[in-house]
């Protein structure tokens, strides 16, 4: 192997000779997207087995490095950008995303204070900004950017805490007031929220989970019962998590009902639109978030179906100030002759360092503005209802929830088979084995959830590479698996 220089960075020929190289194989990928298996076939340790146990001693070349990301990297990867993705919640890394988070690596700044990267704090004020108006809040939310709604999630409910009076968590712990904190979620709320009762030291004893009703929301007068219940208890409520769009079947809680609940009893509410937020860019949709201009704190994740590369989640807080009371410490080599006058965004979270994250935001919001992001969420909304409706048509799919926005939750109950034993079961063994037939085609990739206990199948849309002819092939590859393994039964 030939050695390489033993100082300095890549020289920039080769920066340039292999940058238009991924470029090019990368727009070739995504032109050809729909010629590889949305799920990779391989074996757990498959990818591991082709990697060398330690790094090489010397620098190896580039063009070779590039060849084992297309040989062995490639064949292993889940590809969420494929138009038949429709697993989980579905996404897209856009064009104008992509070259966003390409010119962000480049610079690499660390955003930490005004003072480390200005335009980078400046930016992602207005970017922040713009996505409050575009989904409608008002506009005394504040906003800033984490990676994930999980981290957005766990900053809110540590504001929540920093609010609870006589607690100063902060500086004492939250032994030593030997307040029981209680935080309330539906049944259908995300896992996000019990992690951080487990971070903030809450406990998940501290969590109560309300039942939902038949449409999978947040039943309110449980909530109220169990608030006063807790009361009579000793309990020290000081939050509640509402849903906009739950990640199994995308209900919307009433947050309205729950604003009201929390303003009587003086506690947070936080709503979780990771998801359901993006839908509220629709003027027909803004009914999505009644009653979330009452929330203290929201979030919204365009990097779920707002066509953003990975890792951008907005959070919206009513009090600035308590977040900045809850997180900010300022060591003396971090101080700045503009702190007075400046923001600094350290001051707002767990993390120091932050790269230009609202670069790829900004790109995306010009690039497609209001109204072609409208219209293609639009499309997703209608053709999700369409879907719908060639579920509720089926004799031998029944659909579970209703579909508020692109997702949708049905289940296979095929007709002429004699199932032996509990039936219930016998019908979830089948949905799995059908969800895991129309995966293996490599042509489509579905998930499932359980409702009632019961297995489903979960499809959502949102990647903007989708076309309608891939959701009909969705429909007739599920009609075929469901003809097909029904003869294997009979
Ligand atoms: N909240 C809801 C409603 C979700 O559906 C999800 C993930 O799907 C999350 C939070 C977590 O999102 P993230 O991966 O950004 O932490």
């Amino acid at each position: 192997m030939k050695e390489k220089k033993e100082h300095g960075d890549m020289p920039a020929n080769e920066l340039r000779k292999f940058g238009y190289e991924s470029i090019d194989w990368l727009v070739d990928y995504l032109e050809n997207i729909d010629s590889y298996p949305v799920l990779p076939r391989i074996n757990p340790g498959d990818i591991t087995a082709q990697l060398p146990e330690s790094p090489p001693e010397y620098g190896e070349d580039m063009g070779r490095i590039l060849e084992d990301f297309r040989n062995i990297i490639i064949p292993g990867v889940t590809h969420w950008n494929h138009p038949a993705f429709m697993s989980y919640f579905s996404i897209t890394g856009s064009g104008p995303g992509i070259l966003g988070e390409l010119l962000c690596a480049g610079l690499n700044v660390n955003a930490m204070l005004w003072k480390t990267c200005p335009s980078s704090t400046e930016l992602e004020q207005t970017v922040m900004e713009w996505l409050r108006k575009l989904v409608g809040l008002p506009g005394d939310f504040w906003g800033i950017s984490y990676d994930t709604a999980s981290v957005s999630t766990m900053h809110a409910i540590a504001a929540a805490r920093e609010m609870v009076p006589g607690l100063d968590a902060r500086q004492k712990g939250l032994s030593s007031s030997g307040m029981r904190l209680r935080l309330y979620i539906s049944d259908q709320t995300h896992s996000s929220v019990e992690k951080s009762a487990i971070v903030l030291g809450i406990g998940l004893d501290g969590v109560r989970k309300i039942p939902s009703d038949a449409e999978f929301r947040m039943d309110t007068r449980l909530l109220e019962a169990a608030i006063k219940e807790d009361l009579e208890q000793g309990w020290t409520p000081f939050c509640v998590v509402a849903t906009v769009g739950t990640t199994s079947t995308t209900s919307i809680d009433p947050v309205d009902r729950i604003a009201d609940i929390c303003k009587k009893h003086n506690l947070w509410l936080h709503v979780d639109a990771a998801y359901g937020g993006l839908g509220a860019v629709l003027p027909e949709m803004k009914w999505v978030f009644d009653g979330c201009d009452k929330a203290d704190s929201l979030v919204t994740n365009p990097h779920k179906w707002l066509f953003t590369p990975q890792e951008f989640s907005a959070f919206f807080c009513r009090h600035k100030d308590v977040l900045k009371q809850a997180f900010s410490l300022v060591p003396e080599y971090l101080k700045t002759e503009q702190d007075q006058v400046a923001l600094n965004y350290m001051d707002y979270g767990i993390q120091l360092g932050r790269k230009m994250r609202a670069l790829k935001m900004w790109f995306i919001l010009r690039y497609f503005g209001t109204r072609g992001i409208q219209s293609r969420i639009r499309q997703f909304v209608e053709w999700a209802g369409e879907l719908a409706g060639w579920i509720d048509d089926h004799p031998e799919f029944i659909r579970i929830a209703p579909v508020p926005f692109t997702t949708l939750c049905f289940r296979a109950v095929p007709e002429g088979i004699d199932f032996p034993g509990d039936r219930n079961m016998a019908l979830d063994e089948f949905n799995e084995k059908l969800i895991g037939a129309v995966n293996n085609t490599g042509k489509v990739y579905l998930s499932h959830t359980r409702l009632n206990g019961r297995l489903v199948i979960h499809l959502a849309l949102g990647n903007l590479r989708t076309e309608r002819r891939h959701i009909e092939q969705a429909w007739e590859i599920l009609n075929l698996e469901l003809v097909r393994l029904k003869e294997e039964m009979l």
